[in-house]
């Protein structure tokens, strides 16, 4: 008998362990994609496949209620910005100025004085939204290049007028971009896509109390389940404040995905404690903006 009710109690136990596995939860919260494009080929203007109201219904399905725009060119934010859709929808709109007004931009923009005057004259115009939050995404293949005398500028610039920077970085670039203004709010985009060790990612956290980690791409990240692996794990419990995630539409595929991308989020947040999630998924990005 009492064997019996071992057995039974073993049995019990396994039943509820698998349960709990299985009834892993979902982070329903809403959230706030801390890294959209709305590139030119995703709308174009006439023939683009993802207009206005395909993006709006993609962020609506997906629960995102605030998103920080930065577009090649800038047209594509400020479209945005301007929708009474998006307004309609509820989507609150944090407008960043792009770098680049087309792809040759991407690699020289850090050395390229007319960049820097583009960046003024788009700050100035503001959007419909409002005046821009930050600038970005930019990118450097080259970590060196973070010394370049506009790159210098550009970091001074948003200091200067308490912008954020949303950077494609590896980690040598955050120390030299870090020295050149070290009040700014740099969100290192992909938190390291070279795949920077979390321990130096935990290093760079430590710090720069206002380096900011975004989610996209970051490899590594996810193990069994959908779940964090067990480094990021603790980082995310140890820094709750100080990651975000995003979407990273840089090509019309990342829209087509857009949805299968924020449930993986919601995936992973869910494994959370509720509160980590709440700030990782929304409350990081709101705070940071100043949104309710
Ligand atoms: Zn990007």
């Amino acid at each position: 008998m009492k064997k019996t009710m071992h057995r039974l109690s073993t049995f019990v136990f396994a039943f509820f362990s698998c349960v709990a596995v299985f009834a892993q939860t979902i982070y329903t919260g809403p959230l706030f994609d801390a890294h959209l494009h709305y590139n030119e080929e995703a709308w174009n203007g006439k023939v683009g496949p993802h207009d206005v109201l395909d993006v709006v219904g993609r962020l609506s399905r997906s629960g995102v209620k605030a998103f920080v725009g930065n577009s090649r060119p800038n047209a594509g934010t400020t479209t945005l910005a301007a929708s009474a859709e998006v307004k309609a929808a509820g989507i609150k709109v944090v407008p960043f100025i792009r770098l680049y007004r087309n792809r040759a931009d991407y690699t020289g923009w850090f050395a390229d004085e007319s960049i820097y005057q583009m960046v003024l004259a788009e700050y100035a115009k503001g959007t419909a939204s409002g005046a821009y939050k930050g600038i970005g995404e930019f990118h450097l293949y080259d970590s060196a290049n973070a010394n370049g005398e506009v790159a210098k500028k550009l970091m001074r610039f948003a200091q200067d007028k308490q912008l954020a920077v949303l950077a494609h970085v590896d980690d040598t670039a955050i120390d030299l971009l870090m020295a050149h203004a070290p009040q700014v709010r740099l969100i290192w985009a992909h938190t390291g896509i070279g795949g920077a060790s979390a321990e130096r990612v935990r290093g760079l956290l430590t710090k720069y109390p206002k380096l900011m980690g975004e989610l996209s791409y970051r490899p590594g990240l996810t193990c069994d389940g959908g779940q964090l692996c067990p480094e990021w794990r603790s980082l995310a419990l140890d820094f709750p404040d100080r990651f975000l995630i995003g979407s990273d539409t840089w090509v019309n595929q990342r829209w087509t995905y857009y949805e299968e991308l924020m449930t993986g989020y919601r995936t992973w947040l869910g494994g959370l404690p509720a509160d980590v999630a709440s700030k990782i998924g929304w409350k990081n990005g709101a705070n940071l903006f100043g949104l309710k």
